[in-house]
């Protein structure tokens, strides 16, 4: 049984609280992604878990046992860092084998089976006997996670394990680490600042900002329902759009516009007097004129073409500079300084308290659910 779990975990160096107050459960062969900004705790987080830094307060355990206390080598954790400190002297065989040698007392023969399998898993057999200087980045980074694979751990530890790679490797990489950790069903946590990262590899993304976890959830959750206004900017490329509001009755209005309130919206704003609306730019449509109260007359700033899509910055008056975002289909032809309309759909918006940022109201899944296929 390898569930991980985080109780209030707290991290002080001297004044800096690195952690703060974490309390995550990772389920048995779960892969948690854990992102922030830089500096928001991650490694630290992963670190205190691996026992290398020591907990200020709160608990760890590993299924019902607490790791409080254990050494790093009692833990039956691996952990995988971003440089992937091999032995320069020794072959990639001996590399994988060393830490079994270390650690237990497996005879010769069994070790060489584990690495071996490692090395079929990674698809680096025919490298085993290469010294690291030899080989590629990409493959470094095989041959370090398979000297995590073959101590064969309750849980791996991943910190930016990627990010030495170039972008077309480190795209590779990814869905093949997805694919050895579901082989493997290994819990694994894994570190990153890289949004797109978090989305496409983990089944639940936990989000740091200042030490302090910030919300639990799959990719879609974070990313549909933000608990507030810094998951929703963090988690999105191009990032969602933010407005500054004032509520003035059932509307909200604002320097560029004014944005009539649904009742229910409206009711979601409560007793907030400053609200931020937020739009993600998939979800802002250009429209021919303006039909509705929540279409705005704007300027094509700057495209930029990304084959796939165009990404359009708008401004609200020609000598503005950009103030928002929107990304529309490639294929169609939109032009610098030439004005558009901007529709901003009622059920795409979010609202979030200014003041707290704390999310007031997410964007209907309605028409997502709708839209899924039949399998
Ligand atoms: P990055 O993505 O830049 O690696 P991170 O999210 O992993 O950042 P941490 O390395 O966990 O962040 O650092 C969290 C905070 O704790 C930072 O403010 C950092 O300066 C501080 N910190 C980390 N290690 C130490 C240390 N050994 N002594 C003092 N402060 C530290």
């Amino acid at each position: 049984m390898a569930q991980l779990s985080l109780d209030s975990v707290t991290k002080r160096f001297g004044n800096v609280l690195a952690v703060e107050d974490v309390t995550i459960d990772i389920d048995d062969g779960e892969f948690l992604v854990l992102v922030g900004p830089s500096g928001c705790g991650k490694s630290t987080t992963l670190r205190t878990i691996a026992g290398l830094e020591t907990a200020s307060s709160g608990d760890i355990r590993l299924g019902d046992t607490s790791l409080t206390g254990k050494r790093p080598k009692e833990r039956d954790i691996a952990m995988v860092f971003q440089s992937y400190a091999l032995y320069p002297h020794m072959t990639v065989r001996e590399n994988m084998a060393f830490g079994l040698e270390e650690s237990t007392d497996l005879a010769a023969d069994a070790i060489q089976r584990k690495v071996e399998d490692a090395a079929e898993l990674l698809d680096i057999t025919e490298l085993l006997d290469r010294k690291p200087g030899e080989l590629s980045g990409g493959q470094q980074q095989r041959v370090a996670l398979g000297r995590a694979i073959v101590r064969d751990p309750e849980v791996f530890l991943m910190d930016e394990p990627l990010s030495n790679l170039d972008a077309k490797l480190r795209a590779e990489m990814r869905t093949e680490l997805q694919r050895i950790q579901e082989d493997l069903d290994t819990t694994t946590v894994y570190v990153t600042h890289d949004q797109t990262e978090a989305m496409t590899m983990g089944d639940r993304i936990a989000i740091l900002d200042g030490g302090q976890l910030q919300q639990v959830g799959t990719p879609l959750e974070v990313y549909h329902q933000p608990a507030n206004q810094f998951v929703a900017g963090f988690i999105g490329e191009p990032s969602m759009n933010f407005f500054e509001m004032e509520v003035q009755g059932d509307r909200l209005a604002g320097e560029q516009f004014p944005y009539p309130l649904s009742a229910e919206h409206r009711e979601a704003v409560g007793d907030a007097t400053r609200v931020t609306l937020g739009i993600r730019p998939e979800d802002v449509e250009l429209v021919p004129a303006v039909e509705t109260d929540h279409d705005f007359e704007t300027v094509v700033d700057v495209v930029e073409p990304m084959g796939d899509e165009n990404v359009v910055y708008l401004s609200f008056a020609a000598d503005e500079e950009h103030a928002f975002v929107a990304t529309v289909d490639g294929m169609r032809s939109i032009d610098a300084g030439q004005p558009a309309v901007a529709r901003f759909p009622e059920e795409a918006i979010h609202l979030f308290d200014t003041v707290t940022g704390e999310a007031l109201a997410n964007r209907s899944l309605d028409r997502l659910e709708t839209t899924e296929p039949e399998l």
